[in-house]
């Protein structure tokens, strides 16, 4: 049986503002830290430099080579995250972020954030996972190795397509 979308349903669902849907009816605590250095492995290394004062790559988009830069000037071009904007140190909201991913799987989530703060210049991170989250290579891995037990046992193969359809 095919299941006709009532129309109005479906252009509500086209409306959904997606921008923070993965951090909406969180199902687990976020998990928190805060670091002198980034934890996020991306500017790791350009964050030692500009400590240290030692140029760093200027960004491609606006120029070529190396500069020495203030930590603000650094960052200059990193956005709010206005989802979470406030700094786990100093609850300034003048941070920055610097590493964002967001990964679903089958209607479950995962995502990392990390934000530099401009007032105490120390990097707050926040991770959240779904408490069944898998990530697409481990979800497909165990249906492979159910269907191989499937096949081993001589049960019949039922497709996922064909329970979606049930
Ligand atoms: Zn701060």
């Amino acid at each position: 049986m095919v299941k006709i979308n009532d129309p109005t349903e479906k252009e509500e669902e086209e409306k959904k503002d997606w921008t923070h849907a993965y951090a909406e009816d969180l199902r687990a605590d976020i998990y928190t830290e805060v670091n002198p250095s980034p934890k996020a492995t991306v500017h790791q290394r350009e964050w030692r430099k500009i400590l240290n004062g030692d140029p760093v790559e200027i960004n491609p988009s606006v120029g070529a080579g190396l500069k020495v830069m203030t930590i603000n000037e650094w960052s200059s071009r990193w956005k709010q995250n206005d989802r979470f904007p406030d700094c786990l140190a100093c609850q300034s909201v003048s941070t920055k972020e610097h590493h964002f991913t967001q990964t679903w799987c089958r209607g479950k989530r995962q995502f990392e954030s990390e934000l530099l703060c401009s007032d105490c210049h120390m990097f707050s991170w926040r991770s959240y996972s779904d408490p069944d989250f898998m990530l697409p290579e481990e979800y497909d891995k165990i249906r492979w190795e159910k269907m191989v037990e499937a096949k081993a046992t001589g049960k019949p193969i039922v497709r996922d397509s064909a329970k979606a359809h049930a």
